[in-house]
């Protein structure tokens, strides 16, 4: 991309100096996700622009801080990563690794049904992410396509933390949710619930729609839609192998409590098959990540004029500034650049960092966990009041006003 494809209006540079904005990527419900250039190391990123008046209207800003406080510490190849965070007067520009290949959305809607093993491969991924986001007491709860977005070498990124929610060990939370085709029924009954087993029903969905290009729950008429759902009826297509017919309806499972669980996921037959090695492992804790500090990445940061101590501390700290984004910067360049990104030497690293971490912990539970920041997290369901629908959906789609209990808007038909 040339210079001048990055232009940004006065203030943008004032309060953005060390990136060039360029073209807008997608419009979310806060404001618009650009694509910039950061000017110390070249990567590309994605900048989230927040403006902070609609947030507040929602009094979400708050929220929305804490929301970032969490991100930023989270690394894992299958989800967005989010390097800093600089707020104006105005906006919160949220600055977040750059993937060029769409939404699995887009791509499922191209193509139609996917191979087995395309599905599969999608699927370990999703769920290594999600995973990892449980382990570290966050649940995604909006997770669908248009939230799973495609990198260069076609690996999946999740995206869109908007509605996530901490979880709280003994605490119910009480909050709304995302869009009512991936919902599950105990969130569109709008009962208390504790999380993690949410993103696994939406999981399940996916899954569904990777394997058979439509979904398994939908209806233009909502109380349709929600009877569907909430009564678990749904039908599995002839062509499902024998695998994917067994796994499907244990994570459909109505009742949260008898749903499959990731661990469970994990040991499912179907998905054990051609498991890659660097997920064949639990993903790392955030806090032993945020230990390990690489030498060679280091000593490029402190050749750019930075104080090899002060970055080391703020590293260590897990803190925000030119160079500990410097740093984050090109270490995801790195594993890009040298290894097609999942190659044998991310794999080792990957795997270097699990054993590490497993040796020196007893085996803590879920949610053993807390980060610095650890907090609840509620309500941003809300934010769907403000979405335009934007394009064609997979099977029926439509504007979904959870918390209100409100349901509206256009449909639009899948061009299955
Ligand atoms: P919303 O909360 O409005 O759904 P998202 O975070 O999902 O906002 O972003 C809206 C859209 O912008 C995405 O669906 C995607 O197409 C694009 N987008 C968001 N983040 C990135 C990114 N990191 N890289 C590339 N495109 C992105
Ligand atoms: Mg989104």
């Amino acid at each position: 991309m040339d210079g001048s494809s990055y232009r940004g209006s006065s203030s943008v540079d004032m309060y953005l100096p060390n990136y060039k904005l360029g073209k807008t990527l997608g419009i979310g419900s806060f404001g618009k996700v650009k694509i910039a250039e950061h000017a110390l190391t070249r990567h590309k990123v994605a900048i989230k622009i927040l403006n902070r008046r609609k947030i507040k209207n929602m009094e979400m800003e708050e929220k929305v801080r804490r929301e970032i406080k969490i991100l930023r510490l989270f690394m894992h190849p299958h989800i967005i990563r989010l390097y800093e965070v600089i707020e104006t007067p105005t906006d919160i520009y949220v600055v977040m690794e750059y993937v060029k290949s769409g939404e699995l959305f887009d791509y499922i809607v191209e193509k139609g049904r996917l191979q087995e093993d395309e599905a599969r491969n999608f699927f370990q991924q999703i769920i290594s992410g999600v995973e990892y986001c449980h382990r570290n007491m966050v649940v995604h709860r909006d997770l669908k396509p248009e939230n799973l977005l495609l990198d260069s070498k076609w690996n999946v990124k999740i995206a869109d933390f908007g509605l996530s929610n901490i979880m709280r060990d003994g605490h119910f939370l009480k909050t709304s949710c995302g869009s009512p085709n991936y919902a599950a029924p105990e969130v569109i009954s709008g009962k208390l619930y504790a999380g993690p087993e949410v993103d696994v029903w939406s999981c399940g969905v996916i899954l569904y729609a990777l394997l058979c290009g439509t979904l398994p729950f939908d209806d233009e008429n909502i109380p349709n839609l929600f009877k569907k759902i909430k009564g678990g009826i749904y039908t599995l297509p002839s062509h499902l192998s024998p695998g994917a017919r067994d796994l499907i309806p244990r994570m459909l499972v109505v009742d949260p409590m008898k749903r499959m669980t990731i661990p469970e996921i994990r040991q499912h037959p179907w998905f054990q098959a051609r498991l890659p090695r660097y997920l064949a492992v639990p993903p790392p804790d955030t806090m032993q990540q945020a230990k390990k500090i690489d030498e060679e990445i280091l000593q490029e940061v402190i050749k750019m004029g930075f104080d090899r101590n002060q970055l080391i501390e703020s590293l260590r700290n897990r803190m925000q500034n030119e160079a500990t984004v410097a740093y984050y910067l090109l270490l995801d360049n790195r594993f890009r650049v040298s290894n097609g990104y999942l190659g044998a030497e991310f794999q080792e690293t990957m795997e270097c960092a699990f054993n590490g971490m497993h040796q020196n912990e007893p085996s803590s539970p879920a949610g053993g966990h807390r980060l610095p920041g650890f907090m609840d997290y509620q309500g941003m369901g809300l934010k769907s009041q403000f979405l335009v629908e934007r394009k064609w959906a997979l099977g029926l789609q439509v504007k979904f006003l959870c918390s209100l209990g409100v349901s509206n808007g256009r449909m639009l038909r899948a061009n299955f």
